[in-house]
């Protein structure tokens, strides 16, 4: 166990015990839900965007294992306040991260925590437990935008 596993380990950790923008929206532009039975995570997501596609809150509610709720967690953090063109970048980037062998992603400086759970590659079952809130996520977003359009 190298010091960078150490500290990666930790990130997770301090993310499934804290869990950041845990809870609900009232109002959201789009509630969805991710469920992966293989491991039994369940959680649902609330997006609020601005009118210009702006995500203006995001908050999750999860009953998962500690990828899950880590990942979550983290992404909750990556994603606030950014354009919705940006999040769409950021959830490609994770997914290639997570999906690719031998990857080469890197993510800038604010969202560097990301590469914590690259060493959850080396665990393939629990990759699944890592991409849902991001799945989930492309889902809502695509779910608040057609709520705009109309
Ligand atoms: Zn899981």
């Amino acid at each position: 166990m190298s010091l960078a596993d150490d500290l990666y380990r930790e990130t997770i950790l301090d993310h499934y015990h804290n869990p950041r923008n845990n809870g609900s929206i009232d109002n959201a532009s789009a509630t969805v839900e991710g469920v992966n039975p293989l491991c039994g995570d369940e959680l649902t997501l609330y997006l609020k965007l601005t009118p210009s596609g702006l995500i203006e809150d995001v908050k999750l509610t999860a009953h998962g294992c500690s990828i899950n709720t880590a990942s979550g967690s983290m992404m909750s953090e990556a994603i606030l306040g950014q354009s919705v063109e940006r999040a769409q970048k950021i959830i490609e980037d994770f997914k290639t991260m997570m999906l690719t062998k031998e990857d080469e992603t890197v993510f800038e400086d604010e969202l560097e925590e990301l590469e914590a759970l690259r060493g959850v590659k080396k665990y393939p079952v629990r990759i699944k437990c890592a991409l849902l809130p991001w799945n989930t996520l492309l889902e809502g977003i695509e779910t608040a935008r057609q709520a705009q359009a109309k």
